[in-house]
């Protein structure tokens, strides 16, 4: 074989190139609807295209030969391959049977082995020969009988699949416009091609033009598919999904033309799809021109629709919904149409009644429920013992219960409602209950309670207590509701107790004055009896004789005791009429203690016990305070100590437990003070029983007084003791300067 190169093949060589890419781009991508099919179809062409470069090439007319019929595979199985596509593209790949696919390969197989057996049986070149044209040698034939069944047959198959593209193609819109567009090229080009080759209007006469357009049909297609990866199944989808509905779809353009219509819808209207499509809703809806009447202007509805058709009536839902590009601009309408059988009617129709029944006995249920609640506030309200109303935004009353009449005596509402609340307070009273509901209404105060005296009917005087909230709507005031009661025996109650205790008040003041009037008169002829019986004692009147000595004795020590009962009587009384004032100045606490102690350890030693005093380093040496009655507490204390002391020591000690406190304490080793009695003694007349108070003479006052002279300096007192276990009673005071300083 020998060959000889023309830049004939150069078209051709370019078309391979980009059959090769194409077949080998949707091998890859053989998932996509029509890719597998498409593929090949490339690989035919291929087949095709490149016995065609050989048999243009090569020198010898067998080469040709052998080329010649080596092209006739793709030759044979293009068109095969082209309605195989256009089935699968169209979306009808359930027809691509095996059977199917074994028969339609029937014609061109038998073509394929008859091309390559046609030197011989003649069927397909009946004879060839070398053709000069110029300097350039083509091969020339003469076509045998299965040639012609061949071209017949490859005519039929590429006119169906041109058929089925162009259904597909037609009732596309919009957004596929440019597949369409390639596809139609794809479809039109080899007929195209074929026409100009045999009717000789090629600018190369010899040179056969079919694969040239099969490469642009495989080109455009693959453009198609591919093109437009985004979209490149949707068409099929679309189709798919909206065909098979049983939900009736119309979509108009703004001015109500038809621009798609599946077949539910198509068959709903009994139109064929392919005829409405570009007509306007009024033409093809003609039978229907009372439904189009309704919705002409109409963009969003939800709607039944009965028609008739014939003699039956048929009931449809429509639905219908604009159509807005992204911008938001109006592009149409789509109607989606459902078929109602009786069934389904009878279903919508029992729904909708069940939920109106649902309904009624819902509203019923909450009329009842609100009803029962409305009449348990009732019954609350009207047997409330309390007065409850309400007044409007200035005070007058909408609403009273029974009790606010029965407290007011008045006998029917009617009496009431309209008035002004502040009628019925009792006169002197008005304004300050103005001023107090003014208020609240002002600072929009939630709830007040306020007492006051109001007048009844018969003009008695009642006492009211009542809690007054705000009626507030959306947070502005719009009234006033009370609930209160008569509290007018309360207040009677109140009355009298404070009057009793005016009255207590008044007597215990009478009797600190009276006491303290006759202890102070008792005083100075205590001072008389006392004076004399001591002249008499020292013989100032005559000696006596040890018998009316003895008497004398007793009259001084008698007068003694009442002295000392007189001045604690009048210190208590002084006491709890306040009218007890300190008198406070600087001194020394080492001169309290040596006075305390020339008084007090003669005592103490006449008894045979030991008598201590100390004096804490850091006590500053100049206190303030009123040394007198400091001095009456130590020596209440130091004498009680002494006296409940049989053996031991009694010891007094002054410290500063704090920086800011000074303290005394006075420490025993007598008989004790029982827990039980310990807070108790602080009070007046009281004492622990034990032999010694029975033998004793004792008014119970000194502690009290104490207690309450160190509470009246600021300080405290406390004891800690137990029976037989000796006491220890300790004072605390603050440290403090003279005022001013
Ligand atoms: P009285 O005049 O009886 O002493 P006080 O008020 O001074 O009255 O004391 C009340 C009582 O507290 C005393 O009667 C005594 O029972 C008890 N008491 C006070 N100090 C002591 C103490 N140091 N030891 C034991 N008992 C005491």
């Amino acid at each position: 074989m020998t060959f000889e190169y023309t830049p004939y093949i150069l078209p051709l060589i370019a078309a391979e190139l980009v059959i090769v890419s194409v077949a080998f781009y949707s091998w890859r991508h053989r998932s996509t609807n029509g890719a597998l099919a498409l593929s090949l179809m490339s690989i035919s062409i291929f087949i095709w295209v490149f016995g065609n470069i050989f048999e243009i090439t090569g020198v010898e007319l067998e080469t040709k030969y052998f080329w010649g019929v080596f092209k006739y595979i793709g030759v044979a199985f293009t068109p095969y391959g082209w309605l195989i596509f256009s089935i699968t593209y169209s979306d009808r790949a359930k027809i691509l049977t095996r059977r199917f696919l074994i028969l339609t390969a029937v014609i061109p197989t038998i073509t394929v082995l008859l091309a390559l057996t046609t030197k011989w049986n003649r069927l397909i070149w009946s004879e060839y020969h070398l053709d000069q044209q110029g300097d350039y040698f083509s091969i020339g034939v003469s076509y045998g009988f299965w040639f012609w069944v061949h071209f017949a047959y490859s005519y039929l198959l590429l006119l169906s699949g041109a058929v089925l593209l162009i259904r597909v193609l037609w009732r596309r819109q919009g957004m596929y416009r440019w597949q369409v567009v390639a596809m139609l090229i794809a479809v039109l080009a080899p007929w195209i091609g074929n026409i100009l080759y045999f009717t000789g209007n090629t600018p190369f006469p010899f040179l056969d033009f079919t694969p040239f357009t099969f490469t642009i049909t495989v080109t455009a297609v693959a453009w198609a598919i591919f093109g437009f990866r985004l979209v490149d199944i949707t068409p099929i989808a679309r189709d798919h999904v909206v065909d098979s509905m049983r939900e009736g779809m119309i979509v108009l353009d703004e001015r109500g033309y038809i621009l798609d219509i599946n077949s539910a819808a198509a068959r709903m209207i009994d139109v064929p799809i392919a005829s409405v499509i570009g007509k306007t809703a009024e033409v093809v809806f003609r039978p229907w021109s009372h439904v189009v009447e309704r919705f002409r202007d109409v963009m969003e509805a939800k709607d039944q629709i009965t028609v008739r058709e014939g003699e039956e009536e048929r009931s449809y839902e429509v639905r219908l919904s604009p159509l807005k590009s992204a911008e938001g601009q109006f592009m149409g309408r789509v109607i989606m149409l459902r078929a109602m059988d009786e069934e389904a009617l009878q279903q919508e129709r029992d729904l909708l009644e069940r939920r109106v029944q649902q309904e009624l006995a819902e509203r019923l249920h909450t009329q009842v429920l609100l009803r029962e609640s409305e009449e348990r506030f009732r019954q609350i309200v009207e047997n409330a013992n309390d007065f409850i109303y309400r007044t409007d935004v200035n005070g007058n009353f909408t609403y009273v219960n029974p009790s606010t009449l029965k407290i007011m005596g008045f006998a029917s509402e009617q009496e009431l409602l309209g008035r002004h609340y502040l009628e019925l307070a009792a006169p002197e009273y008005r304004h300050k209950l103005k001023r107090v509901y003014e208020h609240q209404f002002l600072r929009k105060t939630k709830s007040t309670y306020y007492e006051f005296p109001a007048v009844t009917a018969d003009q008695e005087i009642v006492w009211l207590g009542q809690n007054v909230q705000l009626i507030l709507d959306d947070g502005q005031a719009v009234g006033f509701q009370a609930v209160g009661r008569d509290i007018t025996e309360l207040k009677q109650a109140q009355e009298a107790l404070a009057l009793s205790r005016d009255q207590a008040l008044g007597a215990s003041r009478f009797k600190s004055q009276l006491l303290s009037r006759v202890s102070h008169e008792l005083r100075t002829p205590l001072g008389g009896i006392l004076g004399y019986a001591e002249l008499l004692q020292y013989n100032a009147f005559g000696s006596l004789t040890e018998k009316q000595h003895s008497i004398v004795d007793n009259i001084i020590e008698s007068t003694n005791y009442l002295t000392v009962i007189v001045n604690d009587l009048l210190d208590e009384s002084q006491i709890e009429s306040r009218s007890l004032s300190l008198h406070n100045e600087y001194f020394n606490p080492a001169e309290l203690l040596e006075k305390i102690r020339n008084t007090m350890s003669m005592l103490a030693n006449k008894k045979g016990l030991a008598f201590h005093t100390e004096i804490a380093p850091d006590l500053p040496a100049e206190l303030y305070g009123d040394m007198n009655r400091l001095q009456q507490i130590l020596i209440n204390l130091v004498g009680n100590s002494i006296k409940f002391t049989k053996t031991g020591e009694v010891r007094i000690n002054l410290k500063r437990p704090a920086p800011a406190l000074w303290s005394m304490e006075v420490r025993d080793t007598g008989v004790g003070i029982p827990v039980s009695d310990q807070q108790n003694i602080f009070e007046p007349f009281r004492q622990v029983s034990n032999s010694i108070t029975r033998e004793n003479r004792g008014s119970g006052l000194g502690l009290a007084i104490t207690k309450q002279l160190v509470e009246l300096m600021g300080g405290k007192i406390k004891v800690e003791s137990s029976a037989e276990a000796g006491s220890l009673f300790t004072i605390t005071l603050p440290i403090t300067n003279a005022p001013g300083e």
